[in-house]
């Protein structure tokens, strides 16, 4: 266990104080354990490594003669409230099932005997066994409440219903003919099932698609027949593996479920009918679909199933998963809140493999929380990186590093109507930032820009450690209004060079060095919510850490908060605080998000992504309650989100506020470092060139076209206008803060309350309305 600070024992300042004076040894916050012995071997006064702590508390250790230690820690009253009103996600752990159960959706497990056994001598011996296992359940768990289904061929309806009755089992077969009786040879129709005390029939599974060539119109016309019948059908839908290569699984399912449920009511929806999501690549392979990537899918059915019918009857509507499930994967599977039970094909022939599958465990308590994150903007981002939330727009950006794009996407647009939008960028780009004009800041191979927003004008701020071979990384605005930015070696892949530094761009416009040691790449530049810890990771050291920040000096009191333990590939990326000041950050190559205790370093709760690389994370939406998530290519590159359990937010995301300097006068490179000396004469051929690429914009997205052609005038990059469209909600707000250039020349206006260009004539316009 990790340290917990509300188990220790508080006493005076002056017991403390007086203790700690008389242990003059000094050990390392890391070697203590809250809440009861001491495990180190030496004791002694605690050197505090938290500065937060620093500033609060006084430690001491005591020791008896058994060795046994306590430790005494003086708090002040408000820092201890403040810690007892912190959510403590493992205790207040909100149970998948419980989510089920409040949606009221039994689990449903369902085992496909498929074509075995070979005689009905086995089967009588394996429902027997089956038998066995429900009776002993049953006596043990009295509150057991899960739907076990078993469906043999259909030969052997009969002996299994028999062996099992008295049991919780229920029985259900393969296939079944839509029509109700005639000249079908062969075939068997609903009436003979319910007969044989059948309660579900299969329809669609993949093997009468593939094998017999069943169509969804097919598969339809069985559902309606088992539906008019009274019985349940199980609608299975689900990719092949070539379609889930070509990216193409939301498309297959829901053709299938939309063809699949043609005619059918919502209330059979929300009663009789079970969808099974199973991917084909994953039946009777032994691959399973991680529990991230079956939970998106789950989540996008019941989206769909919103579309069609309405969100109540998604809430209820079950959703198995299935595809080589096993007593080792089943567990984590029922961890996620879409998947309702699972379709068992091999693992179900064996009794005791379906019994431990049906009688699946949840996490042991205390265990970090599972959240899952499903893709929100499909944006292809070959690299997403440096996610933020506007109160002010009320929208999120973020940028395509090494595809060179900066991305807008206004969440209460909703998911699928809403138009993210795509500003091409000529460089690669590190990270973007807000400012309080309503602007950007964009972190640029070449610099730090201010990027207009509404006139999609760049203009160059300051060169980045020219001329070394590195750019602006990982970057964010610090809670007293300046922007810290770090490096990124361009080649550290190759060369393993720390050259790169920490920089902040004060508000009076200089850049300054924040730390005093070189590193290859920058990422988790975030911000406790009082502003006086930053958190840091160099990636490749997968070591996160804590250090004092003054908004005027530089970083100090370094201390590690977290390591990457070696059974987890990747490295930290991006990462930010909630509101309670504990850490998400994207474990990228790992397919998770993890919330961090900061003074531990206990991993809280984990987002798992169905991609392998999350890139950066910020919380967002009107009520700052949903975390959204970038990730990379080849696999990711859309941007992801997942809604806190109740308790957890973020603080709004800070603002580059300009003091002293305002826009165009001087922006001084402190010790010589970084020049240009004055951005606004920064401009150079690389600037003038840079905004002449057209935005290519991603299918059934608002199209933004970017100026074909710059003229840079004292270092401000204006544009021609009939490349330049603006969405539409950049134009609607609350805000009066006006465009510095005129949307129809491109020209700058020549003072901040002018209502019309001077040099075309055109209306001014404001960026959110005026
Ligand atoms: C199935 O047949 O529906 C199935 C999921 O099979 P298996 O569990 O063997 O992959």
């Amino acid at each position: 266990m990790m340290p917990n600070i509300l188990k220790t024992r508080v006493c005076s300042n002056d017991a403390a104080s007086s203790a700690s004076r008389s242990w003059p040894a000094v050990i390392s916050m890391h070697q203590v354990k809250f809440g009861g012995s001491m495990l180190s071997s030496r004791t002694g006064v605690i050197e505090n490594r938290r500065s937060k702590l620093e500033r609060m508390q006084t430690i001491a250790l005591v020791t008896n003669e058994q060795h046994a230690a306590t430790l005494y820690i003086s708090l002040p009253e408000a820092f201890i409230e403040k810690k007892k009103t912190l959510v403590k996600l493992s205790s207040k752990q909100q149970g998948t099932d419980q989510k089920r159960a409040a949606r009221q959706r039994k689990v449903l497990m369902a085992g496909n005997w498929k074509m075995n056994p070979a005689s009905i001598k086995e089967a009588r011996e394996m429902a027997a066994l089956l038998a066995s296992s429900l009776r002993t359940i049953a006596q043990d768990k009295p509150g057991f409440d899960v739907e076990v289904v078993v469906i043999p061929p259909s030969p052997f309806l009969h002996i299994v219903a028999d062996v099992l009755s008295g049991t919780v089992a229920k029985i259900g077969a393969q296939d079944v003919h839509p029509e109700s009786k005639g000249a079908f040879t062969g075939e068997v129709s609903t009436g003979m099932l319910m007969s044989m005390g059948v309660s579900y029939v299969l329809a669609g599974h993949s093997e009468r698609r593939n094998l017999f060539n069943e169509s969804d119109a097919v598969v339809n016309k069985k559902v309606k027949a088992v539906l008019a019948s009274g019985l349940s059908p199980i609608l299975c839908i689900g990719e092949s593996k070539e379609e889930y290569e070509s990216g193409l699984v939301k498309d297959v399912c829901s053709k299938q479920l939309r063809e699949g449920l043609v005619g059918v009511s919502a209330e059979d929806l929300q009663e009789k009918l079970v969808i099974a999501y199973e991917p084909v690549w994953a039946i009777g392979t032994g691959l399973t679909a991680t529990p991230a990537i079956a939970q998106s899918v789950h989540s996008y059915i019941r989206s769909v199933i919103k579309e069609m019918y309405s969100p109540e009857v998604a809430n209820a509507v079950r959703i198995q998963y299935g595809g080589s499930v096993t007593p080792e994967s089943v567990d984590e599977l029922m961890t996620c809140p879409d998947i309702d039970g699972c379709l068992v094909g091999g693992a179900s022939l064996v009794a005791e493999k379906f019994s431990r599958i049906f009688s699946y465990q949840a996490p042991p308590p205390g265990s970090p929380e599972k959240l899952y994150a499903s893709e929100v903007v499909p944006c292809g981002c070959t690299l997403g990186e440096s996610v933020v939330w506007s109160e002010a727009m009320q929208s999120l950006f973020w940028v395509d590093s090494v595809g060179q794009a900066l991305w807008s996407w206004r969440p209460s647009e909703g998911t699928g109507t809403s138009k993210p939008i795509r500003w091409k960028l000529p460089e690669v780009v590190g990270c973007v930032a807000l400012q309080e004009s309503g602007d950007l800041l964009l972190g640029l191979q070449s610099g730090i820009f201010n990027f207009d927003l509404t006139a999609g004008v760049a203009r160059k701020l300051t060169d980045f450690e020219r001329p070394l071979d590195t750019r602006p990384n990982d970057g964010r605005v610090d809670r007293f209004g300046s922007f810290v930015v770090g490096s990124y070696n361009n080649a550290h892949r190759q060369d393993g060079a720390e050259i790169g530094g920490l920089w902040r761009l004060n508000p009076d416009g200089n850049m300054q060095e924040i730390l005093d040691y070189k590193f290859r790449c920058s990422n988790c530049v975030c911000f406790s919510p009082d502003g006086l810890t930053m958190y840091f990771t160099d990636t490749p050291t997968r070591r996160i850490f804590a250090f004092d920040y003054n908004p005027a000096g530089k970083l100090s009191n370094r201390r590690l908060v977290y390591e990457l333990p070696s059974s987890i590939s990747g490295g930290p990326d991006g990462a930010q605080t909630d509101a309670q000041g504990h850490l998400w950050v994207c474990l990228s190559g790992a397919s998770r998000v993890v919330r961090l205790e900061p003074l531990t370093g206990a991993v809280e709760a984990v987002v798992e992504l169905p991609v392998t690389s999350p890139t950066c994370c910020t919380f967002g939406g009107p009520d700052l309650d949903t975390l959204y998530i970038t990730t990379r290519g080849p696999d990711g590159g859309g941007l992801y989100c997942v809604k806190m359990p109740p308790g957890i937010r973020g603080i709004a995301e800070p603002m580059f506020a300009w003091s002293a300097v305002q826009h165009g006068s001087s922006c001084a490179a402190p010790e010589g470092k970084i020049g240009p000396a004055r951005w606004s004469r920064a401009s150079d051929n690389q600037g003038e060139s840079w905004m002449s690429a057209s935005s290519r914009i991603s299918q059934g997205m608002d199209e933004v076209k970017l100026p074909r052609r710059v003229t840079s005038t004292n270092g401000l990059l204006s544009i021609s206008s009939d490349y330049q469209t603006k969405p539409a909600w950049l134009t609607s707000g609350n805000s009066s803060q006006a465009s510095r250039f005129c949307a129809d020349c491109g020209h700058a206006h020549t003072t901040l309350t002018a209502k019309f260009c001077t040099e075309c004539g055109a209306p001014r316009i404001t960026l959110y309305g005026q």
